[in-house]
């Protein structure tokens, strides 16, 4: 790719609203996430430059030492997604530095953010991650366990959720995955859906994307 993350953010931000615009959607229910995890400074300023506001990452310690800098640069207010697991001891940190957390998924976290957000009177938008595929080795919540999970996120500890994220197996059509968070989204009356990336953003939409994580599509391979 020779073209520069500015010039592939527009491309991005075309396809967004292209496949919004077939899936019968207005383009603006759906919002870009650009992943800027491992990259620097120096890659990121340029997009938030032109124009891109919304960023993901997911490492709270790395986040933590590029984007207070990266924010006081910034001519307007940057949100930042945390995409990425969250340890308990992190959970004070990652409330201060984010807006929003996509990988709420045990109960020990769902608890932590509760007292953390009281206690920093900071209200965080926050997805349930659902491990659609059932990975050993992946995040989430199992499928058959999420029903209760997001019962007790909302009624033990008084979380008020914003929706659910999911990351397909790698090697599967993500489409059936897709339409499962949608699903289970819609039977707990949830209106925000996490998925997509740079290689299935598009068939994301199709199936009710509200918010898509694209990171090499815009910053080129890591
Ligand atoms: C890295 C990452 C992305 C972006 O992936 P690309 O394929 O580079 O677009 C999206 N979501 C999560 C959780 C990630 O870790």
């Amino acid at each position: 790719m020779t073209n520069s993350p500015a010039e592939r953010l527009s491309h991005i931000n075309a396809a967004i609203a292209a496949a919004a615009g077939k899936a019968g959607r207005a383009s603006d229910d759906v919002t870009l996430i650009a992943v800027s995890k491992t990259l620097g400074p120096e890659t990121i300023a340029p997009v938030i430059a032109a124009g891109q506001r919304i960023f993901g990452e997911n490492r709270v310690q790395e986040a933590q030492g590029k984007w207070p800098a990266l924010r006081a640069a910034s001519s307007a207010p940057v949100e930042l997604h945390l995409i990425g697991p969250l340890q308990s001891n992190k959970t004070a940190d990652a409330v201060a530095l984010f807006d929003a957390i996509h990988t709420v998924d045990r109960p020990k976290i769902a608890a932590a953010l509760a007292t953390e957000m009281k206690r920093q009177g900071r209200m965080l938008k926050l997805y349930v991650q659902v491990n659609t595929g059932s990975e050993p080795q992946k995040a989430g919540v199992l499928p058959g366990e999420a029903d209760r999970f997001i019962e007790t996120c909302r009624s033990l500890h008084g979380l008020e959720l914003t929706g659910l994220m999911c990351i397909p197996p790698a090697a599967e059509d993500p489409q059936p995955h897709f339409h499962m968070l949608a699903k289970l989204a819609e039977k707990h009356g949830l209106r925000h859906l996490s998925m997509g990336m740079s290689g299935d953003f598009e068939a994301a939409i199709a199936s009710g994307a509200t918010e898509v994580r694209i990171g090499s599509a815009i910053f080129g391979h890591r």
